[in-house]
């Protein structure tokens, strides 16, 4: 790789990463309890797959496996592509993204914003395995072109056991705990089996839940089951990259839960995350429910809710039997970890072949 990519590389490992970590406590059936979260908007883009996006293009840079001006071409429900269309432009490549119709027009408009081309696929076209079938008939025509191919691709996985995993693990170091639990979404997987796997090389015991839309749940059945408003994760099919006997029990959230816990938490404590935040936040409490109120569970705010403006986020949902969220009180934020507080960072560190 020639220095000045090696630089464009360098400055983007200042952009993306070592997000802060927040403390949140909240109340519930009377008792005052917190869970970990660690805050992906911060990321350049505003959210957790600048993370993947990054560590593949600088790996595949690498490899060799990405000449100049090669083309980037992905299969997306969003963030990843507006992902891709910022760091693929940053460091000069073309970029062409395939996107399923039915998601928010703020998406479509990000990508296109960074000079992406964008090709929407309707449900009758395959929905999303036609956006995956149609980013390789691309990639085959065009030649020069290189495919991440997020929902197989190891690096992704990688991306999240080398920067987000150790991060975790050290920001709770400072606050002088251990994770007993890690719940995540899951979109591609990424990002529940590359922490999963870095938290259980330093305790075999953590906790390990993924995260499903109670009222479409591709995981626990192994196919698109109805339609749900969570936004980044359930994409019709179980991705390569998940490894479910490595994992344990599944958790389902609601979307409608999902939409007012992302309501409550801008309200109550002024972070505007996505509705996968507030899907990852219920599934964080019900994981504490099971494991113990002092035990220390960890998730994630994916993105910001500046996406979902023209969606479901922003109407008035109805309280259904068995939402969590009205139960959930007096939420506020206790700590906040930033990564620069740390001195402990480790060689395991390794974004961009990088000790940081
Ligand atoms: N939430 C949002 C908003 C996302 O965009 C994604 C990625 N598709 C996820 C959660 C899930 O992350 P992962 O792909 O690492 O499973």
């Amino acid at each position: 790789m020639d220095s000045a990519r090696k630089n464009l590389f360098e400055h983007l490992c200042s952009l993306i990463g070592a997000t802060p970590m927040a403390k949140v406590a909240y109340t519930y059936k009377g008792e005052t309890r917190h869970v970990h979260v660690k805050l992906e908007h911060y990321n350049l883009t505003g959210s957790v797959k600048d993370r993947m996006a990054l560590f593949i293009l600088f790996s595949s840079t690498r490899k060799g496996l990405i000449g100049d001006n090669c083309t980037i071409a992905e299969a997306t429900s969003g963030n990843t592509g507006i992902a891709f269309a910022s760091i693929g432009r940053l460091l000069g490549h073309p970029v062409k993204i395939f996107m399923p119709d039915w998601l928010s027009p703020e998406r479509i408009n990000l990508i296109r914003s960074y000079g992406a081309d964008i090709e929407l696929v309707s449900a009758e076209e395959g929905g999303f395995k036609g956006c995956i079938r149609k980013a390789e008939e691309y990639a085959e025509k065009k030649g020069t072109c290189f495919l991440p191919s997020q929902f197989s691709n190891e690096f992704n996985c990688k991306a999240h056991y080398h920067t987000t995993g150790p991060e975790i693990r050290h920001q709770l170091a400072h606050l002088g705990c251990e994770a007993d639990a890690f719940v995540a979404g899951v979109g591609t997987g990424g990002t529940i089996m590359g922490v999963g796997r870095y938290l259980r090389k330093h305790d075999k015991n953590v906790k390990l839940f993924p995260l499903e839309p109670a009222n479409s749940p591709t995981l626990s059945t192994g196919h698109k089951v109805g339609r749900h408003r969570i936004e980044g994760i359930s994409d019709e099919f179980i991705p390569d990259l998940v490894k479910l006997e490595e994992l344990d029990d599944i958790l389902a959230v609601d979307d409608g839960d999902a939409i007012l816990m992302a309501k409550k938490i801008a309200s109550a404590i002024g972070f505007g995350v996505g509705i996968s935040s507030g899907a990852n936040f219920l599934g964080a409490i019900k994981a504490q429910e099971m494991l113990g109120k002092e035990s220390v569970v960890v998730t994630l705010f994916p993105d910001d809710n500046k996406k979902y403006l023209s969606t479901d986020l922003m109407q008035d949902i109805p309280v259904k039997e068995g939402y969590l969220t009205p139960k959930i009180e007096n939420l506020r934020i206790e700590t906040v970890v930033k990564m620069r507080d740390i001195d402990l960072i480790k060689e395991e560190y390794t974004f961009c072949d990088k000790t940081l």
